[in-house]
């Protein structure tokens, strides 16, 4: 299948633990975002033209989408569709967006043009914490627009909400009342993310600097009682990080974790296009260089991938869907038999489990994800 990816690099600030490419930048530069991504579209629509024609999903992610006003919303909109993306009829029309910037005008406007599905970045419901994380939303704001969007499900659109957990200062009850809370919300999708401090961001100024802490052995019971949660609540987890109702997974996120095709464009935005990757300059500068001197591949970083590289992203984007990893399938594709003595210690320990052909996480397994993935890579598997 393949996907749109259109990233929007602005946000109204930036969050103290943010890494990705975003700016908070005066609404000018908005104008000028516009009319680079159109340049943008030009070159890779005309290098990929199945991507506007044939692409089943969209996702307008960021930084946040919902910044745009309905004329600058208007102007991606006119776009996509001169380049042939008909937007009313895609399978799926996710569109990000923060508490702050949630208005209805603009809402409605999206979903005038297909949007489908909203995913709302709230991520606590203390308001010490989202002060300290540096959130651009209060407690007050992030509940009005959760209620403006579960409203807006009357309309047929389908409404996710994110949660972070192992915040500097957040205690597992903290934690699991947001969960709880949130799971009696009229949402259809749930995820959440743990903290990941990056040094470059004000967070990790702090903590390296000793002002700010993150406990670490708060990460497994935060994360066990979250899903905990969820599953009492009647989501299913489908992805380490993500729960919906039953039918309510994203079809866009499943086609990235099931090694589908994908096309990005903004700055920063990664594609996966006939087994190759690539993205665009990171910083806005950049990017904006690169589109003006009209998206040469030059300047492009290409990432081929290789058996080795294949084969760990397959076994770890399967590991981290709830359906696991088929090892028939492995086998099949990859030439690759994983040997007992790697998955039976796993299995003793009661994180892993076979189901037919199929390897599973199960139970502190989803912690532990990422060790029982180099087990298999590093030690095991003759590649
Ligand atoms: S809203 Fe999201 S993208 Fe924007 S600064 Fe905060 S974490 Fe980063």
């Amino acid at each position: 299948m393949q996907s749109l990816y259109i990233h929007v690099p602005f946000c109204a600030k930036v969050c103290h633990y943010c890494d990705f490419s975003v700016l908070s930048a005066p609404e000018r530069l908005y104008e000028d975002y516009l009319n680079l991504l159109q340049s943008e579209m030009r070159v890779m629509f005309k290098k990929f033209p199945s991507f506007a024609t044939n692409s089943k999903t969209l996702y307008f992610g960021g930084g946040t989408p919902s910044v745009l006003n309905v004329k600058q919303q208007d102007r991606i909109f006119s776009a996509l569709s001169l380049h042939g993306l008909n937007t009313p009829s895609l399978l799926e029309f996710s569109m990000e967006v923060n508490p702050e910037s949630c208005f209805d005008d603009r809402i409605e406007n999206a979903v005038a043009h297909g949007a489908n599905r909203f995913s709302l970045g709230l991520q606590t419901f203390q308001e010490d914490l989202l002060l300290r994380i540096g959130r651009s939303h209060d407690v007050q704001t992030g509940l009005a627009a959760l209620n403006k969007l579960i409203a807006w499900k009357a309309h047929g659109v389908s409404l996710s909400a994110d949660l972070m957990f192992n915040l500097p200062g957040q205690t597992l009850a903290h934690f699991i009342s947001d969960v709880c809370f949130l799971s009696e919300q009229n949402l259809d999708h749930v995820s959440f993310y743990g903290l990941n401090v990056s040094p470059h961001t004000v967070l990790g100024s702090r903590v390296r600097r000793g002002f700010e802490r993150i406990e670490e052995a708060d990460y497994e019971p935060m994360y066990l009682g979250g899903v905990d949660a969820l599953l009492k609540a009647g989501f299913e987890r489908y992805e380490v990080s993500n729960f919906a109702k039953p039918g309510k997974e994203s079809i866009h996120n499943k086609n990235y974790w099931s090694g589908g095709s994908y096309l990005g464009l903004g700055p920063g935005a990664h594609s996966f296009v006939d087994q190759v990757r690539f993205f665009a300059p990171e910083k806005y500068t950049a990017w904006r260089e690169w589109v003006l001197s009209g998206c040469p591949e030059s300047t492009m970083e290409f990432d081929p991938i290789g058996k080795e590289e294949r084969l760990t992203e397959k076994i770890w984007l399967s590991l981290r869907m709830a359906e696991g990893l088929d090892l028939m399938k492995l086998k099949k594709e990859e030439s690759i038999l994983i040997p007992e003595k790697a998955i039976q210690p796993w299995i003793d320990k009661k994180m892993l489990i076979r189901v037919g052909d199929h390897l599973r996480l199960q139970g502190r397994g989803w912690v532990f994800m990422d060790s029982i993935i180099e087990d298999f890579l590093v030690r095991n598997i003759p590649v």
